[in-house]
């Protein structure tokens, strides 16, 4: 692959001193040649992450979410436009625990990769079959759909970032999986979306660690890594942009 991706989302971790402490550690961060970093902070930190990473940093700053309404009525929303303003350039975009708790639906989430595109924003969908799918071999099917639906109305395809983590996989509750259990998810993904034309690339999410993440990024088609617990700290984080290089 031309690029890989290396991201953490901190979901609803992290205090602000926290937060700081990580993002001046890995704002100076020399990635590999071809490695893009980012991380996504809550959104009341967004700021603070942004300064502490550096003028200069390598690292992208990402929200975990974003309204697909520009302005409006939208109690404890957040609009694409808000975060462009914060210094955002990628918005992540339904998470498996979003789908679960919070409604997002395929509907939702196409209309939030239509605007966060308009504004400029790199989405990273998130897609992924949860456990009884696995267990009926309709894996693939069901990964193929959600991507077909999130990039149904998108004006530029082809620089979405899909994240397939399979629901199993998620979370402490979550299993490690084998490389050999994604190899069929991403072989079908990549010839429908072939990375650099129709999609900017594909990443794999679920009990990533520094142990793990050589052999999954040996996946054909993967093209990086989108961690939680396994990045919280920044010396990890750090190991795992090396580990893409
Ligand atoms: P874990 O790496 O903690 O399993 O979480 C993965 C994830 O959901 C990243 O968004």
């Amino acid at each position: 692959p031309t690029r890989r991706w290396v991201g953490t989302s901190w979901k609803m971790t992290k205090s602000r001193a926290e937060a700081e402490a990580w993002a001046r550690r890995v704002g100076p961060v020399e990635p590999p040649v071809g490695v893009v970093p980012f991380v996504m902070p809550g959104f009341t930190m967004l700021d603070l992450v942004r300064d502490a990473l550096g003028t200069g940093t390598a690292v992208r700053l990402g929200a975990q979410n974003g309204h697909w309404a520009d302005a409006g009525p939208w109690t404890g929303e957040v609009a694409m436009p808000m975060l462009v303003e914060a210094g955002v350039s990628m918005v992540e975009i339904g998470h498996a625990e979003r789908r679960a708790w919070f409604g997002e639906t395929d509907h939702t989430v196409a209309l939030k990769v239509t605007s966060a595109q308009r504004h400029g924003l790199i989405p990273v969908i998130c897609v992924g079959e949860p456990a009884e799918v696995r267990a009926a071999g309709r894996s693939t099917d069901f990964v193929i759909d959600q991507i077909a639906a999130a990039l149904a109305d998108a004006p530029t395809p082809a620089e979405a970032v899909i994240a397939y983590e399979p629901v199993w996989a998620i979370g402490a509750e979550g299993r490690r999986p084998e490389p050999g259990e994604l190899v069929d998810v991403f072989d079908a993904v990549a010839r429908r979306w072939p990375v650099g034309e129709a999609i900017a690339g594909v990443l794999y999410g679920g009990s990533v660690d520094v142990d793990n993440a050589a052999e999954l990024l040996g996946v054909p088609g993967c093209d990086g890594l989108f961690v939680g617990r396994g990045a919280a700290r920044a010396e990890d984080f750090e190991r795992l942009v090396e580990i893409a290089g």
